[in-house]
């Protein structure tokens, strides 16, 4: 595995040629889990970092079926039509706890993935003691180092990373489809609060009536909640990615978007904040890391955990015991 890293120079010269086999190699560098390729892979971000900054990141959510890949495959040969070269990367919870996967059993976004001016990656869903959207986030960086203009972050809308992807993307927008009730598409409230615009999918066909009647309700239902402090009104819009609508609008809401939160300073305050956010993150899960990682942690957690089981100790003595010969060892 060694043999294969290269120096950071060459990562950091191929990655800013644009060259996709480099960026490939310099994100499974980013997500190893061995302690020296982490060191490394810090020191490439260091030194891409001020290549960075210069795309759209957009995270796109919805339940498994409402057709994420499929619109995905559609706006992005339209975005690469506009002469942008567009980044997808896909988070999948489920693939780190049944080895299968919701998003990658099938061949998804299959012209996207041959085309010369899109990247298709997906992430690790990250381990146990978190780590998702770390990876998801310094992989982002890489891709806009390497120069892709749009990046789409594509989560599986069950509130699981849909936190993390909001506070690491500049527009959240969560595709949902007609005809059925939020609570049968398992979206959460929480999950449309934080939408900056919903899209109703397969919105074609025998389905086109009752899209146009989601619309309405979407449409009432986002006017409940609190405005946003940004002064932007989500928007709902119909799509069908099979018939190729919705697509332009889509992208005018973006644009749209993109320009009045330049003018009014709510983007880059934004991205500022999600540093900060950022920087927070980074330390609470080495903190987490370290800790969890400490010999004498290690050795005496399952004594703990029966400890506590077993009516013993209650959690927060366990607790509090555990987390005193950290410091004091
Ligand atoms: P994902 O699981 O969210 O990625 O969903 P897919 O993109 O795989 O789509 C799920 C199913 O919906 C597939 O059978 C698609 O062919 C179908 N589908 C996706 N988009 C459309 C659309 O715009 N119109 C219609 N009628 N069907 C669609």
């Amino acid at each position: 595995k060694r043999k294969n890293r290269l120096s950071i120079q060459e990562y950091k010269d191929g990655i800013l040629s644009g060259n996709r086999v480099i960026l490939s190699r310099a994100i499974t560098l980013v997500e190893s889990a061995l302690d020296d390729d982490n060191e490394l892979a810090a020191k490439l971000i260091n030194e891409i970092y001020p290549y960075t900054g210069n795309s759209y990141r957009i995270g796109i959510t919805g339940v498994p079926g409402v057709g994420k890949s499929t619109f995905i495959e559609s706006f992005g040969a339209y975005l690469i039509e506009q002469n942008k070269k567009l980044a997808v990367l896909t988070i999948d919870p489920s693939s780190q706890k049944s080895g299968g996967s919701i998003l990658g059993d099938k061949t998804r976004m299959e012209k996207l993935s041959v085309s010369s001016h899109a990247f298709i990656r997906p992430s690790p869903a990250g381990d146990a003691l978190g780590g998702v959207a770390h990876k998801t986030r310094e992989t982002m960086l890489l891709c806009e180092a390497a120069g892709y203009d749009v990046i789409f972050i594509e989560t599986v809308g069950v509130g699981q990373s849909e936190t993390a992807v909001k506070n690491m993307v500049d527009f959240f927008l969560l595709l949902m489809l007609a005809g059925a009730g939020d609570e049968l598409q398992g979206i959460k409230k929480g999950i449309m609060e934080m939408a900056d615009s919903i899209a109703i999918t397969k919105a074609d066909g025998n389905n086109l009536d009752a899209s146009r009647q989601a619309k309405k309700e979407y449409q009432n239902a986002l006017h409940l909640f609190p405005s946003n402090e940004n002064g932007w009104n989500p928007q709902v819009l119909l799509c069908s990615a099979l018939q190729n609508k919705g697509l332009e609008d889509t992208w005018k809401i973006l644009t749209d978007y993109y320009f009045k939160m330049k003018q009014n300073g709510f983007f880059d305050f934004n991205r500022k904040e999600q540093s900060v956010h950022w920087m927070h993150q980074t330390i609470n899960l080495y903190l987490k890391r370290n800790f969890y990682n400490r010999p004498e942690i290690i050795e005496k957690l399952a004594t703990f955990e029966d400890a506590v089981r077993s009516g013993k100790k209650h959690s927060v003595q366990a607790a509090r015991e555990l987390l005193s010969f950290q410091v004091n060892n």
